[in-house]
């Protein structure tokens, strides 16, 4: 298995994590982030690996197919002192199960919720799951320091999301990590559940989990390393939430960050559909007249507690 070489190129580029429950308007963030001068909008990274040969990138072209990511794994495969990396054998993601169904935590839970790297270590040797996990994300920060250097940015915004994939790349290199922990209204998320076919009970279930599973894996991630924002909040007024998100990274605000102009990026979107429909920022707000009162009160009995802790009122 490939491993990272120990040169100058590490420790270089910083992260900007997006985590949050799966359609929060992580894509539309990345894209706005992206637009920044010193920041690059990377997407969902860990599809790399997953569906490089269908998965569009924002150019148009699959990602086996996309120029800009050809001479990225060329770059990676340099560094990695490799003839040629492909994007399938190239671990940036490790999937542990069918994980948001799982009962009881596994042992990398309990070393990723403890926050100690070196506990994750120890327990490498003993699981191959926590092992294949301390890989990707070495892999990834390797990635993203070959990103950072052939985009000129000191920032890469990794939109994946997920609270695991976000604890693992924190303990990798803590000081380089900063966490946008994006929230959105449940009703909506849910919502967007049904559209594609799922129940409402389950939505709302999963929309939880994902939540509390995030804060409890940021419970020992400094507060400072952290920023909560509301996706209804950038929708209304993105420039206010965009100069809080530039103090928060210790960057200059700059205007475009306000505008989605996906021309020349080479994202890789959690939801490909995105790049076609949205010319400009709009909230979508579709669940105040898609759902029924019958799948409200659902929502409410399995998740209204939370999504009023968030500040979501009936
Ligand atoms: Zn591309």
């Amino acid at each position: 298995m490939a491993s990272v070489k120990s040169d100058e190129m590490l420790e270089q580029s910083q992260l900007i994590y997006i985590a949050g429950a799966s359609h929060s308007g992580s894509t539309l963030l990345d894209l706005l982030l992206g637009n920044h001068s010193a920041i690059s909008g990377m997407g969902e990274i860990h599809r790399l690996s997953l569906q490089p040969e269908t998965r569009l990138c924002s150019c148009g072209e699959t990602i086996n197919n996309c120029p800009y990511w050809n001479k990225i794994a060329h770059l990676t495969a340099i560094e990695f002192g490799l003839p040629i990396i492909k994007w399938e054998e190239f671990c940036v993601t490790h999937i542990v199960g069918t994980k948001y169904l799982r009962k009881f935590p596994t042992a990398l839970d309990l070393g990723l919720i403890a926050g100690q790297m070196s506990l994750l270590k120890i327990g490498s040797f003993l699981s191959s799951d926590i092992k294949k996990y301390i890989n990707m994300a070495a892999n990834s920060w390797l990635l993203f320091d070959v990103i950072a250097k052939v985009q000129k940015a000191s920032y890469v915004v990794d939109s994946t999301k997920s609270a695991g994939r976000m604890k693992v790349l924190y303990l990798t290199r803590p000081k380089n990590t900063r966490i946008i922990y994006l929230v959105r209204d449940g009703r909506a998320v849910t919502a967007s559940a049904i559209r594609r076919g799922q129940q409402m009970s389950q939505a709302a279930k999963l929309w939880q989990r994902v939540n509390k599973n995030l804060l409890l894996m940021m419970r020992t991630i400094p507060q400072e390393s952290i920023l909560t924002v509301f996706y209804e909040n950038i929708c209304r007024n993105p420039e206010r939430e965009m100069r809080k998100i530039s103090a928060f990274l210790n960057a200059p605000y700059e205007s475009i960050m306000t505008k989605l102009n996906i021309s020349k990026t080479h994202n890789i979107p959690g939801n490909p559909m995105l790049f076609e429909r949205e010319q400009e920022i709009q909230i979508d707000e579709r669940w105040k007249s898609q759902l029924t009162s019958f799948e409200l009160k659902i929502f409410d009995d399995i998740a209204g507690n939370l999504n009023r802790h968030f500040g979501y009122e009936n």
